[in-house]
């Protein structure tokens, strides 16, 4: 068993991609709160290829999150239970035959305390009155927030998003929900930690703009109504507003990684360059995926500086 986690700025996702390279049947748990993993393969789709290096300032370092890595799931579930973290099989890893696809329950060791373990988005508002043009927000840094009425199920490794509140009424920001700090001003606001994983957006969502989008219609925070200072997104919302702005803000693409997508198909416009490394990277897939014969054909995800999805279909190597 290995762990991989990034400790006092230095990155291991390195060693971590150098693992996933010379464990390709290897599966591994990462922490998505301190008492809450998911079970994937090393070649889960979600993470990219093996070739794709983090940012120098770790920003997106796949290994932000702790990983325990190991070459089975019994020894994983063995050590989740002694260590009294729950665990969740990736579905998309179970529907590539990464791990093996049977439910939790029936599994060794797998009587974990709580199997519920899907990441919370919600929405920090934030007054341009008390905060100016919230410049405090730099991707990498970590500030206290307060709030009047915390959520009571929000948990460390919980993803925010930054909204600007009258008269600006936009979203401005990506950040990372760190724990209450345990201290109450005299106002009565609980504070807690936030991690910013983004400057403040150049090209921010306007509300007239979220309230035109389709996919965003009925959404608690587009009413009127009390402006409660963290508001509960749902997931498809939280994955949304992210993946629209960052299409606005290419440079926040690399916040959430497994979430970055973009769609290559024939009509496609692909420049030069990244033609060029598709096409090197393609290349080391279609190997790979020879290497290990039919049942890894199938969708895969490639690193970029963003992801981007493309299938390999057997005869992709005939010419
Ligand atoms: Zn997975």
């Amino acid at each position: 068993m290995k762990t991989f986690e990034d400790r006092d700025g230095i990155s291991q996702h390195d060693e971590f991609q150098a693992w996933r390279d010379a464990n390709p049947d290897g599966m591994f748990l990462n922490f998505v709160t301190q008492l809450s993993t998911n079970l994937h393969g090393a070649q889960c789709g979600h993470l990219g290829s093996t070739d794709w290096m983090a940012d120098s300032d770790g920003t997106n370092s796949l290994t932000r999150k702790r990983k325990v890595c190991a070459d089975s799931e019994d020894k994983l579930f063995a050590w989740a239970k002694a260590s009294r973290v729950s665990v969740e099989p990736c579905k998309h890893c179970m529907r590539d035959g990464f791990i093996s696809s049977s439910p939790v329950g029936n599994r060794a060791g797998s009587e974990a305390p709580e199997l519920q373990s899907h990441v919370n988005y919600w929405l920090v508002r934030g007054s341009p009155a008390e905060n100016g043009a919230f410049e405090f927000i730099k991707r990498g840094e970590r500030g206290p927030w307060r709030t009047k009425r915390p959520p009571r199920d929000w948990r460390a490794g919980d993803r925010l998003l930054f909204w600007a509140s009258s008269p600006r009424r936009e979203l401005i920001a990506l950040g990372e929900f760190e724990g209450e700090t345990g201290e109450v001003t005299s106002e009565g606001e609980t504070l807690y930690n936030v991690h910013y994983l983004s400057d403040v957006a150049a090209h921010p969502l306007t509300l007239d703009e979220l309230r035109n989008d389709h996919v965003l219609q009925g959404a608690l925070f587009l009413k009127n109504g009390p402006a409660a200072s963290v508001l509960r997104l749902t997931v498809a919302e939280g994955e949304h507003l992210h993946h629209v702005l960052t299409c606005r803000n290419p440079s926040m693409a690399n916040v959430w990684p497994e979430l970055s997508r973009a769609d290559v198909g024939p009509l496609a416009i692909v420049p030069g360059a990244l033609q060029t490394k598709l096409v090197q990277l393609l290349g080391t897939l279609i190997r790979r995926a020879a290497a290990h014969g039919p049942e890894r054909w199938g969708g895969y995800r490639l690193w970029l500086g963003r992801t981007i999805e493309c299938r390999l279909d057997r005869n992709s190597d005939d010419k």
